[in-house]
């Protein structure tokens, strides 16, 4: 059986859905057969991806910082759909807060609310829905800075460490109850979060990236990363869980921070 047919009519909630990684993983969903709700701060962006992307894809106002959102969020997918099969849980954020002599504590405090508080409260309302399903997929986004030091700054890397030390304690708490949980490691991808940060356009990123690449000639894609994540939520990996699957043409493999 195909990847397509096996995604066929699940009921997926992708946040951080409006860009990036999580539209290309909201595309990918949806031509696979799922039911996509884009879960975005970005109302104007997310509303236009799903009219774009069609069928029965719908954006949600979704603030992964607060709870009671991410609640509500998961409870309109249940509602319309009956259930919840896959939880991307990948927005996040990546600010400059300075080296580690110098941190800026509340800009650290908000990165920690998105990329690990906010991944806490995907996993624990998705799961909530998922317990007793048996086809319960959840999978973060985390980043080749939860491998190692030298990809960001400090907050972001500790972030990132966070979301994998959670899913691995999740997929251990939930495997008994049908659900897995996994999570991804991007290297570095051409997209408004990398982008902001260096300061350049897409094109100057991927060609500052690409030398750097120790798969010759290639550039990491938001795509390429959108096919590992709903590997992850596929029934393909029915036995991959607590699993941090690096999609970086191997920079971590030999230590090499790009960044
Ligand atoms: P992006 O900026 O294109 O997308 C991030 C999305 O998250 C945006 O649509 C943004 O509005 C949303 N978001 C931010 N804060 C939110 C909140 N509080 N609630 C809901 N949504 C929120 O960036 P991207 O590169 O596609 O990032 C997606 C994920 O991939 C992030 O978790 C990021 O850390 C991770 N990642 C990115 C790279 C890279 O190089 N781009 C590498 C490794 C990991």
């Amino acid at each position: 059986m195909s990847t397509k047919s096996r995604m066929d009519g699940k009921v997926a909630i992708v946040t951080g859905g409006a860009s990036g990684i999580g539209e290309a993983a909201a595309r990918l969903l949806a031509s696979r057969g799922a039911v996509v709700f884009i879960a975005d701060i970005q109302d104007e962006l997310g509303e236009a991806v799903a009219a774009s992307v069609g069928g029965a894809c719908r954006y949600i106002r979704c603030d992964v910082t607060d709870e009671a959102q991410v609640e509500e969020t998961v409870a309109a997918a249940v509602a319309a759909h009956g259930r919840l099969d896959v939880m991307l849980s990948n927005a996040g954020v990546l600010l400059p807060t300075g080296p580690v002599t110098d941190m800026d504590l509340a800009a650290l405090d908000r990165v920690m609310s998105v990329n690990f508080r906010g991944a806490a409260a995907c996993v624990k309302h998705a799961a909530r829905a998922m317990v007793g399903s048996t086809r319960g997929a959840i999978v973060c986004t985390a980043s080749v800075a939860s491998c190692q030091g030298g990809f960001g700054p400090a907050s972001y890397t500790a972030s990132k460490h966070a979301v994998v030390g959670l899913v691995r304690a999740a997929a251990g708490e939930l495997g008994r109850h049908g659900v897995r949980v996994n999570c991804v490691s991007p290297g570095g991808v051409a997209t408004p979060l990398s982008c902001g940060l260096t300061g350049m356009s897409p094109e100057e990123m991927e060609a500052a990236t690409e030398p750097h690449s120790v798969l010759r000639g290639k550039v990491l894609k938001a795509s390429d990363v959108a096919e590992a994540m709903v590997f992850l939520a596929s029934d393909e990996a029915a036995y991959v869980s607590g699993h941090n699957l690096v999609v970086d043409g191997a920079i971590t493999a030999v230590n090499y921070a790009v960044l």
